[in-house]
């Protein structure tokens, strides 16, 4: 793929500079009120590929899924509602190293790139002098999908039969990263390692030790792996989804069982690589973000894997943060989002986001109330997976047009490109069973106008006359703001 070049994100940097100031400082408290630390810190960004946090014992959930999570969040800050910009992992990436959404970034299933004009936090770091090296099992993060921009060292080689070979041994990435530490560090710059573990991405497989707390025996753990993952789980997908036999209550019960042992499995990944990480980097000067992109449907509003819809399933995040800013053992109840990682980082490494960065510095204090934004495009790539004879079926049509998602801290909406619009109280009803005809005027006009910004921004791209660029389009620049691009509600 073509290198990101460097003067074209200084142009555009340049030529947007004086709207931007006089568009955004003002509007930017929590993004601009941070002085640099004096020494700039590592930082380290651990993704949990598909990790739901309420299936996490790291946030409360009655079974052992995360002893490991479980003291790093003694140790650091549990944001308890975070949410993804997305429900898959190529926009969930491209926010999580942009700070913006898929609107802007346009990494999609259109795309299936993100936009060379957006400059990228492993970019903006390595540029500022520090070393990076990125780790990623999963194929949307990516030489191929322009994610791995910025990364001075990077492996996106993990394939499926390597996951499954790694299953036998130490990850790969463990010693990959101690061979890092090792051969290649300078200790005398700052450091930026990130990695994408996919061992919770369907197919749900563990180690039988990992699996155990979750399965009566080893019999029934292995009747499970051979009745619902005989192949990489498109079995399951196609019969979910295109046909008549939905799962039932005793497979979804295998199903979310298998998934609990692949949390089991990432957890101790994390604690190898931390380990290796803490040998090597003191902790008061290293950040440490451990995340989610996305979650997973277990059996919610009939659906499994993450492809089809918006709902919190696939929105909420797991979201912990250590090291200097981050408090040990609090628990912070404002929304926070996958962009606000961008803006944190650049921060506390002395560094300015970009005007597009609709994300806050985490170090400081939330705003009560957020409108919070997330949007699937068209799923052609997942519709892509189905048989011809059950695409033309018609039975996936309900699927096939695009989402948008506007998320206050009560209230959500949900709307879909077929002008189909679900209502949902987030606060009492986070599982979103009981969908509501009507919301009080005041959150019902601020997600009405969120929404349609959304949209509105969103054809504006695709407009013959777009300029390149939000920020110079006049059209869309009070689409921006409506956006929430200011990070709080005005
Ligand atoms: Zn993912």
């Amino acid at each position: 793929m073509a290198e990101y070049d460097a003067s074209m994100r200084a142009r555009t940097c340049t030529s947007l500079l004086p709207a931007a100031l006089a568009l955004f400082a003002a509007l930017l408290p929590a993004c601009s009120g941070k002085a640099a630390d004096a020494e700039r810190p590592n930082v380290v960004v651990i993704v949990l590929d598909t990790v739901r946090p309420d299936y996490l014992s790291a946030y409360g959930f009655d079974k052992p899924t995360s002893p490991y999570l479980e003291e790093f969040a003694k140790e650091g800050t549990r944001f308890e509602r975070a949410w993804s910009s997305s429900s898959w992992t190529l926009p969930a990436h491209a926010s999580l190293f942009s700070g913006t959404g898929p609107v802007y970034h346009r990494a999609t299933q259109a795309t299936e790139h993100v936009a060379q004009d957006v400059p990228l936090l492993a970019e903006r770091l390595r540029d500022a002098g520090y070393q990076t090296l990125g780790l990623s099992a999963n194929m949307w993060v990516s030489r191929t999908t322009g994610l791995d921009r910025g990364f001075e060292e990077f492996h996106d080689e993990w394939s499926f039969r390597q996951r499954l070979r790694a299953r036998a041994s130490e990850h790969p990435f463990i010693h990959a990263l101690r061979g890092w530490f090792e051969r290649v560090r300078e200790p005398k710059k700052p450091f930026f390692a990130f990695f994408n573990l996919t061992a919770a991405h369907m197919p749900y497989l563990s180690h039988w030790e990992e699996a155990q707390p979750f399965f009566e025996n080893k019999e029934a753990w292995q009747a499970a792996i051979t009745e619902l993952f005989p192949d990489n789980g498109t079995g399951l997908l196609i019969r979910q989804f295109g046909t008549g036999k939905k799962l039932d209550e005793r497979e979804l019960g295998n199903l979310r069982a298998l998934y609990e042992g692949t949390l089991r499995r990432v957890d101790a990944i994390t604690a190898a690589l931390m380990s290796v990480v803490d040998q090597h980097a003191d902790p008061k000067n290293t950040l440490v973000f451990v995340l989610s992109d996305h979650g997973e449907n277990l059996g919610e509003h009939e659906q499994i894997s993450h492809m089809f819809n918006l709902y919190e399933s696939t929105m909420r995040i797991a979201l912990l943060a250590r090291g200097p800013g981050f408090g040990a053992g609090v628990v912070e109840e404002h929304q926070a989002q996958i962009t606000d990682i961008y803006p944190t980082v650049l921060r506390a490494a002395g560094l300015e986001p970009e005007p597009i960065c609709t994300g806050l510095d985490l170090r400081g204090d939330l705003p009560e109330r957020r409108t919070l934004t997330g949007w699937l495009e068209r799923p052609t790539i997942s519709m892509g997976i189905f048989p011809q004879s059950v695409q033309q079926s018609g039975v996936l049509a309900r699927y096939d047009h695009t989402l948008g998602a506007a998320i206050g801290p009560e209230f959500k909406q949900l709307l879909a490109g077929d002008g189909g619009s679900e209502l949902f109280d987030i606060a009492r009803d986070p599982g979103e069973t009981a969908p509501l005809s009507e919301l009080p005027p005041e959150p019902m006009e601020r997600l009405r106008r969120v929404l349609e910004a959304q949209r509105a921004l969103e054809a504006r791209r695709r407009s013959a006359d777009w300029k390149g660029n939000a920020l110079q389009d006049p059209h869309s620049r009070k689409g921006l703001q409506d956006l929430g691009y200011t990070g709080e509600d005005k």
